[in-house]
């Protein structure tokens, strides 16, 4: 896991800055991405006082991109109402409750 080596891997210095906090080239998401860096040494302070850092994402189109941590969707994991996959999962998750 290359997530948090000090030093940045290769691939991140081409990348480009990606608004949507997807890939700007093919639209993937970073569930999607091939490697994942983040530069937590390096933060920055917004208006509210709150850090954030770059993290870069190496898409399978082989485009390397980066966003603000800030900038990451919130609720990606706590609502899926169009992934099936998760919403199954939370089912599941949610019997094993009961049955304890
Ligand atoms: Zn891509």
């Amino acid at each position: 896991m290359e997530a948090f080596n000090i030093t940045p891997p290769q691939w991140t210095e081409s990348a480009i800055h990606g608004f949507d906090f997807c890939c700007p080239k093919c639209g993937a998401s970073t569930m999607e991405a091939q490697a994942v860096w983040i530069n937590r040494r390096s933060p920055v302070y917004t208006e509210n006082s709150r850090r954030k850092w770059q993290e870069f994402y190496h898409c399978h189109c082989n485009t390397s991109w980066w966003a603000w941590s800030s900038d990451r969707p919130p609720s990606k994991y706590a609502r899926s109402e169009q992934d099936d996959d998760m919403s199954d999962l939370d089912g599941d998750l949610g019997d094993l409750d009961l049955d304890l």
